[in-house]
């Protein structure tokens, strides 16, 4: 199953990606992740990368669609994927969609996860997250068993620069600039689901699951 998370910046895709992934055994891939990862490895990606999003831009296609079309080649995504953070802009789904074309192939499930921008806002100023492992909680919705440390890796969970207030907003702007016409684009092609993205996670997550079973 190749399937696309859509939303803005913490609509909570995330969260759902992992779960899907996991239900589904096929691999969750985050973009957002991988440059992470990148950036603590401090390779010349990472180094490219961290300048657009420590100011909430877009990096740039070039650099996104090279680093996920390796990704792609890895044996784990044989039966499939949730892509989370990717496609972002109407480039990047063109690309996916010619990439999976020439293996007459095609993405089967676009999930936007809709949760208003003041609502984000809100949610962000609370999120924590581990630089380690990737994890992120919620100082109130989704509390560590540890306060500020991480369950998986007892690293220390702190404010990311990207979840920064003032960040945010740009990172919304750009959303709804760059990444909300991708709705309408997969709308076109049949295989957008909306969700509700403001209630309980697990209540969210069925509601996914009945799609994907639909
Ligand atoms: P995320 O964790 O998915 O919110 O991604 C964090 C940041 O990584 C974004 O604000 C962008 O700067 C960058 N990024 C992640 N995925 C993409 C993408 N598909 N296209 C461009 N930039 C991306």
């Amino acid at each position: 199953m190749k399937l696309i998370m859509l939303g803005a910046p913490g609509a909570g895709k995330g969260t759902q990606a992992k779960k899907i992934a996991a239900k589904y055994g096929i691999p969750h891939i985050s973009t957002g992740d991988i440059f992470r990862e990148n950036i603590k490895g401090n390779t010349q990606l990472g180094l490219k990368a961290k300048g657009y999003m420590d100011q909430g831009l877009l990096v740039p296609d070039e650099l996104v669609l090279e680093l996920i079309m390796d990704r792609f080649k890895a044996p784990d995504c044989k039966d499939g994927y949730v892509l989370d953070g990717f496609p972002r802009t109407i480039p990047q789904a063109k690309a996916l969609d010619e990439a999976l074309e020439k293996n007459n192939d095609r993405v089967e499930y676009a999930i936007d996860v809709d949760v208003a921008d003041q609502v984000i806002i809100n949610r962000m100023a609370g999120r924590r997250a581990c630089l380690n492992c990737g994890r992120t909680y919620h100082v109130d919705t989704l509390k560590s068993k540890v306060e500020g440390i991480c369950d998986y890796c007892n690293t220390e969970l702190v404010l990311r620069d990207d979840d920064k207030p003032e960040t945010v907003k740009k990172r919304l702007e750009v959303y709804h600039e760059q990444t909300q016409p991708l709705l309408d684009y997969y709308r076109k092609k049949g295989i957008l689901h909306s969700v509700d993205g403001t209630g309980d996670i697990d209540k969210i997550y069925d509601e996914i699951i009945h799609i994907l079973k639909a």
